[in-house]
């Protein structure tokens, strides 16, 4: 039988029968507690890759810093969440689908509007200038 992810916890497992879904029969429990609370996809399926964005706060602040936000009183609050994300990843997947929609709602706040005014020329000046500054 193929090994698959728990659908609330998002560990592997295999499969003992064809249409199981939960590693374990605390994450069936949780399930039927909470159905709503799974580990979504976009977790799921990151993995930690070696040489690639490795955890949920470095892409966060890549996106961040790309449009000059990370400083941000709303880019922090994201920032601060993805913490909370990479943090819970090896938990159990309560509370954590409640934080990934606060995350990406905070995350696409704290960008909103600046990919307009984010000319890469632009960018460069200002970080060119605040570091002359600092
Ligand atoms: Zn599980």
């Amino acid at each position: 039988m193929e090994p698959r992810t728990c659908d609330v916890c998002g560990d592997p497992f295999v499969a003992v029968r064809e249409n199981a879904r939960f590693c374990s029969a605390r994450c069936r429990k949780r399930h039927s507690r909470n159905p709503d609370d799974v580990v979504p996809t976009v977790i799921r399926a990151a993995p930690l890759v070696e040489g690639e964005v490795s955890s949920i706060e470095e892409a966060t602040r890549a996106q961040l810093e790309a449009v000059d936000r990370a400083r941000s009183p709303l880019g922090q609050i994201a920032l601060l969440l993805a913490r909370r994300l990479d943090e819970n990843r090896r938990e159990s997947g309560m509370g954590v689908a409640a934080v990934v929609r606060e995350h990406s709602r905070v995350l696409a706040d704290a960008v909103r509007g600046a990919s307009a005014a984010a000319d890469p020329v632009d960018q460069l000046r200002v970080r060119r200038d605040r570091k002359r500054a600092g």
